[in-house]
């Protein structure tokens, strides 16, 4: 079963293609927990929940009853109607992790009749869970933002950074880029070799860093710092728009 969190039209608030029109399907659920960037949000029982800043789609213990349950591709493709699109706009998929069902026939045919109607898909991806492009060819029509997690995010080496999966995304995919979340406390620990170590799995792919935050306040207070960093290493510093406009990271 899929688990479909929120949809809304927007423009692409950070990484590679920001400010195009997008639309976006956050998909519930992701294999990792990110308890290191410290965000919570309260469930309905009152707890307060550990998480990153979309812990709301991760965490299916305390979350997962306001997730939409998806049975059938048409039951995703008719979201496009909900919206007085003025063409093939941008489909960005995120969540949680959008890859965790990468091999959902479902999920797939989703992405087929998408790219029949000329958008381009974006995935929103911590580059952690392989993708099968000889079975799923389509994938090679799509585009991913590789969101490599950090030691910031508490998570364990191996299992944030898988060379493979990044080499095998890097190389078969339509386009793809590294997308960084960076407080300014990581700029002095060791960040850029850390990097370095992430990068090597492919060294020509585009790497643009964010300010960590959900919240406008955070988002400045990461910033500058980060903006020298990137000036320092030629990296791409990336904003996080949508956060900084509305000051909040659903449904934007
Ligand atoms: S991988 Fe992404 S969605 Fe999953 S817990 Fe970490 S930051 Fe959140």
């Amino acid at each position: 079963m899929i688990y479909l969190v929120e949809h809304f039209y927007s423009i692409q608030g950070e990484g590679k293609y920001v400010g195009s029109p997008s639309l976006f399907f956050r998909f519930g659920g992701c294999n990792m927990k990110c308890e290191g960037f410290g965000c919570t949000e309260k469930a309905t029982d009152g707890t307060e929940v550990l998480g990153c800043d979309t812990v709301y789609a991760v965490n299916k213990e305390h979350f997962s009853h306001n997730w939409i349950p998806i049975a059938k591709t048409g039951e995703l493709l008719s979201i496009l109607d909900l919206y007085e699109l003025p063409g093939a706009v941008d489909i960005v998929l995120t969540g949680g992790e959008p890859l965790i069902y990468a091999n959902d026939r479902t999920f797939t045919d989703f992405l087929e009749a998408l790219i029949k109607k000329g958008h381009r898909i974006t995935f929103e991806t911590n580059g952690s869970l392989d993708v099968d492009f000889d079975t799923f060819p389509v994938y090679k029509e799509c585009f991913f933002a590789l969101s490599v997690k950090l030691t910031n995010s508490l998570e364990p080496l191996n299992k944030r950074v898988r060379g493979d999966v990044i080499y095998n995304i890097a190389r078969n995919a339509k386009d793809a880029f590294f997308k960084f979340s960076i407080d300014a406390e990581s700029i002095n620990l060791g960040l850029e070799e850390e990097l370095s170590k992430i990068l090597v799995h492919s060294p020509k792919t585009a790497v643009y860093c964010m300010p960590v935050g959900g919240s406008k306040e955070e988002v400045e207070r990461n910033s500058e710092p980060l903006i020298e960093f990137c000036k320092a290493k030629g990296y791409n510093f990336s904003d996080r728009l949508h956060i900084r406009i509305w000051d909040v990271n659903k449904g934007v």
